[in-house]
């Protein structure tokens, strides 16, 4: 009995011991499989993070792309948009040189020229088109009463504004071509010989024939020119008649041609102040100064 019970207790230390090593193999090797799925889990995680890292950066590159495109089309609008402006601008110079060619085009270059011995209008001048001074602006006695159709306006305005002011200015003679030029110094020759030149013009040095000049009278001195000079309108002239365009072509002690008083030529608003303002004489400015008021000699 000792001995069975002896036996059976070494089969239960031994069934024990089999059942110790069979747990303890049991957890080694759940150990060793949580240990592999640990590492497993890592490399996974690991594995993630790099592939997260790739897809950040290539998201960053994406995004570096479209901003670097972005910019470059920002750029590229705002290089359109100066060019479009530049473009604009050139377009707007062109327009108005087409402007003042066009304006150029059509005002004879001769209107502003001065005359003398070397620089005389052709023969064959007459202007492009010549308007009649109307009646209550002109002298009873006046013959040549034509003026350039441009300068009539001018002319009126002039005259009228005298009138308010208690001045009486009429035209006594304004466009006159080259023939009457000439029939004129003829007559003023047989009166007054070798000193007609002191009345009037040699033919094609005479501003007459431009259309733009005329002498001025009033009825204070029965119509003549001579004693003009001692007139309230002559004295008013000074004063005024640049504010319409006309300037006196030869005044008192200048060095080229004799004193008129009477003689006064459209040279165009801005000219005329200029001249006045500065106290100077068209004849003594500089011809290319003269030359630059031709686009707007018709100017209001
Ligand atoms: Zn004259």
């Amino acid at each position: 009995m000792k001995a069975f019970f002896e036996r059976f207790l070494n089969l239960n230390i031994l069934a024990l011991l089999i059942i110790g090593l069979s747990v303890f193999g049991l957890i080694r090797y759940i150990d060793y499989r949580f240990s592999n799925l640990e590492k497993m889990v890592n490399l996974s995680e690991k594995n993630l993070s790099i592939v997260d890292n790739q897809n950040k950066k290539d998201i960053k590159d994406v995004y570096d792309l479209v901003y670097n495109t972005q910019s470059n089309i920002t750029d590229v609008l705002a290089k359109e948009k100066q060019n479009n402006l530049q473009l604009s601008d050139q377009f707007n110079q062109v327009a108005d040189t087409v402007g003042v060619l066009k304006k150029l085009s059509t005002t004879d270059p001769e209107l502003l020229k001065k005359y003398s011995k070397v620089y005389f209008l052709n023969e064959h001048y007459s202007p492009i088109s010549l308007s009649e001074i109307g009646v209550d602006y002109r002298s009873e006695k006046s013959i040549n009463y034509q003026i350039d159709s441009d300068v009539l306006p001018f002319l009126e305005k002039l005259i009228e504004a005298g009138n308010r002011d208690g001045v009486s200015l009429k035209a006594f003679s304004a466009y006159r071509s080259f023939i009457t030029q000439l029939n004129l110094k003829t007559s003023y020759k047989v009166s007054y010989g070798a000193g007609a030149n002191k009345f009037s013009a040699d033919q094609g040095y005479s501003e007459h024939q431009l259309g733009t000049a005329l002498d001025f009278t009033t009825l204070k001195t029965k119509g003549a020119l001579e004693g003009f000079d001692k007139t309230i309108e002559y004295n008013w002239l000074l004063g005024n008649a640049n504010k319409y365009g006309f300037i006196i072509s030869y005044p008192s002690g200048n060095a080229y041609y004799k004193f008129e008083p009477w003689h006064w030529r459209f040279v165009g608003v801005a000219l005329a102040t200029k001249l006045h303002n500065e106290n100077k004489y068209f004849y003594d400015e500089d011809q290319r100064v003269i030359d630059s008021y031709l686009v707007n000699l018709f100017d209001k």
